[in-house]
């Protein structure tokens, strides 16, 4: 998980109502060149990362950008974006993930998936697809798992959908042997569409961009980056209102104060997912960190080297995630026409699946290690800040023809 806890990054002074005005002025002044690394600056550790001096160059070109086109460059640009070029997962990373911190995760997963497959009528043919597949931990260890369901493996094609050409050769390497045909997507979109299929996802919708949008007096206004006074790049609100948002708010948000952020993400994955299970059948499993309803608030963080850092401070050198809105997520994959199930805690599902058994059983076979294991599972099923128990939640899209999935009661 993004591991080092949660909220804490959150500054409420920053919610200013200050507007930036796109005029001939401000582009002028936005079209002066950046500062040359280590000029201009005061602050003697200022180094501008080569992302910011091209997110500078959009800006000065186009105006100020939504914080959702800030957070798609600095994590997703092809050269510089933070997971074009680095693995940032594990002790030494930036951050831990639930599949990195035990196996039991992605076996259990494996297993939910070949339930899902029986609950399907165990067809011949499946896709299990990955969305952003990390080092590949998971996958591998569920496909180890799935050892107990032989036909299931049988059936099976593996469709990674991963941006980052260093994680596909991780991903790559931790699949070597699998056993199983394997194939690499940018996006969903080129994934084959035929087939049912099983899709997995875990801490993937979080690193989706996120729109902010600010009340203000005269509306709810989109939150931009720009080039401030001082040059730095800054938060503030597009001028106009966004025609028509309030109706777009989920009904419990109806009566926000000025001043009030809310947070969303563009439907478009989760509409195409609901709509390939209901037209071919199967089963998503979308497992992260965030509330179960929609919420006012800002929860865009930035993590680097295990600590907080601001989210406009070193563009594609820091992880950038936002709460997932699984209200959100549900209420588009039922308008697809999907089944929903939860969201339950991430506690809940992988206590129903048998987590604290496989844990004995993990366990007795470890001897001296057995206390890691048991670490893992508290962290893995724990509240407070360092488990992700709570935090993170879980929820299923289904073909509405599927009967009942482990892990959702
Ligand atoms: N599921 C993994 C990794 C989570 S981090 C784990 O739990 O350890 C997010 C993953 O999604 C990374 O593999 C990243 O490269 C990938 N990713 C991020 N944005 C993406 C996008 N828009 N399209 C495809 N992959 C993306």
């Amino acid at each position: 998980m993004r591991s080092i806890g949660y909220g804490a990054s959150s500054d409420a002074s920053r919610v200013g109502v200050k507007l930036i005005h796109p005029t001939p002025a401000a582009r002028n002044m936005l079209a002066a060149d950046p500062p040359p690394p280590g000029e201009g600056e005061e602050r003697s550790d200022f180094r501008m990362t080569p992302l910011e001096a091209e997110i500078r160059r959009i800006i000065a070109v186009d105006g100020p950008i939504p914080v959702a086109q800030f957070m798609a460059l600095a994590l997703g640009h092809p050269v510089h974006g933070y997971y074009a070029a680095r693995d940032p997962f594990g002790a030494r990373g930036d951050f831990i993930t639930a599949p990195e911190i035990s196996q039991m995760f992605g076996e259990l997963i494996g297993l939910w998936a070949a339930a899902a497959w029986n609950e399907m009528g165990g067809p011949g043919r499946v896709r299990l697809v990955e969305l952003g597949p990390g080092r590949g931990t998971l996958i591998a260890d569920a496909l180890r798992a799935v050892k107990v369901a032989p036909d299931f493996r049988e059936a099976l094609a593996v469709d990674l959908v991963e941006t980052s050409p260093v994680l596909r050769q991780r991903q790559q390497t931790a699949l070597a042997h699998c056993g199983v045909p394997v194939s690499w997507h940018a996006s969903l979109a080129d994934v084959p569409e035929k087939d049912p299929l099983i899709v997995i996802a875990n801490e993937f919708f979080d690193a989706l961009p996120v729109h902010q949008v600010v009340r203000a007096e005269s509306g709810w206004h989109e939150r931009m980056v720009g080039i401030g006074d001082d040059e730095k790049l800054v938060l503030a609100l597009h001028p106009d209102p966004i025609l028509n948002f309030p109706a777009m708010l989920p009904a419990n948000l109806g009566t926000a104060p000025i001043g009030a952020i809310f947070e969303w993400r563009s439907d478009a994955l989760v509409t195409d997912i609901a709509g390939r299970l209901v037209e071919h059948g199967g089963a998503a499993l979308i497992v992260d960190y965030g509330h179960a309803g929609s919420a006012l608030g800002e929860t865009l963080q930035a993590v680097g080297s295990h600590s907080f850092a601001d989210v406009l401070e070193r563009p594609g050198e820091v992880d950038l995630s936002a709460h997932v809105d699984f209200a959100a997520l549900g209420n588009a994959a039922m308008r697809a026409g999907a089944r929903v199930l939860g969201p339950v805690t991430q506690r809940q599902f992988l206590r129903e699946l048998g987590i604290e058994t496989r844990a004995a059983m993990l366990e007795t076979a470890a001897g001296a290690r057995a206390a890691e294991i048991d670490a893992a599972l508290a962290r893995l099923t724990e509240a407070g800040p360092r488990g992700m128990g709570e935090l993170f939640k879980v929820l299923a899209l289904a073909d509405p023809k599927l009967g009942a999935l482990p892990g959702f009661g």
